[in-house]
């Protein structure tokens, strides 16, 4: 028996990186998965491999999380293939990093509108099922960068830190259909989203973390795990910090 046996989950950016490892997570503790990235085929393949490996029921949906057209139709499509959702994890996100002087305003959209405005979208929709069954779970992946802010981030330490604001209002909204709404703010993560970072600045992070070492998708798994499930039943609102330390 896995702890989420009959339960059903929705994860955004779950094709790689840490929106992959929640999928793994919750797909090896019997969760039937649906996963949300850009490509069609990158949705499927990672549906694919996730069924097979785990034995579960996938489903692979794709879209842009900025479009509320693409919330409405994944919410759709997860109720049509398995009549509800139990656990959203809102995890898609991107990063278009430059200083304030140099920002352009493309930049500062795109990360607001994939980064906080798909959480309103994913949100706003799959309320309305979790509502009626009188239970849910939802987990927004924020950052550090949100609470602690970091020079050349004002875009994405903005949305981030909006998404936390979301969610302590959303919990306060819906805590009486026992419906909790928690953020995960993680640390570095050695994911692709990192890798694109010089050497030197990832040696120069490292040095802050008293852990002393990266983040990996399965410390960041291994929260949504614990706040979808029954023993997190009394926490809403919360911001967990998965970081290594770093923003003690
Ligand atoms: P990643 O780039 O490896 O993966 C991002 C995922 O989001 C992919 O599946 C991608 O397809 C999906 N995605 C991006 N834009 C999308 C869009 N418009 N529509 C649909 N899907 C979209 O990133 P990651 O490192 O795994 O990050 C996952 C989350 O964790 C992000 O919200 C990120 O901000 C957050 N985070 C990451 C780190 C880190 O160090 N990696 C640290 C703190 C927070």
């Amino acid at each position: 028996m896995g702890k989420y046996d009959g339960k059903v989950a929705l994860v955004t950016g779950g094709t790689r990186g840490i929106g992959l490892a929640i999928v793994e997570r919750l797909a090896s503790e019997g969760a039937n998965v649906a996963l949300l990235g850009r490509s069609p085929e990158g949705s499927q393949t990672a549906a694919n491999f996730i069924a097979e490996k785990y034995g579960v029921k996938t489903l692979g949906l794709a879209g842009d999380v900025a479009l509320p057209a693409t919330a409405d139709d994944a919410v759709a499509q997860c109720l049509q293939a398995f009549e509800k959702i139990d656990i959203l994890v809102n995890n898609a996100g991107i990063t278009r990093d430059n200083l304030l002087m140099r920002m352009k305003e493309e930049e500062w959209d795109a990360v607001l509108q994939t980064n906080l405005k798909s959480v309103f979208n994913m949100c706003k929709v799959a309320v309305r099922p979790m509502m009626k069954a009188h239970y849910g779970r939802i987990i927004n992946i924020s950052s550090v960068v949100g609470i602690c802010g970091n020079a050349g981030q004002t875009n994405y330490a903005a949305a981030k830190a909006g998404i936390i604001g979301f969610s302590k209002s959303l919990a306060k909204e819906i805590a009486s259909r026992n419906i909790t709404v928690n953020v995960i703010a993680p640390g570095m993560v050695d994911t692709d989203m990192t890798a694109a970072l010089p050497e030197a600045t990832r040696q120069a992070f490292l040095q802050n973390v008293p852990l002393a070492r990266i983040g990996q998708p399965q410390d960041i798994a291994a929260g949504v795990s614990f706040l979808a499930s029954d023993d997190a039943s009394y926490i809403t609102g919360h911001i967990l910090e998965i970081d290594g330390g770093l923003c003690i």
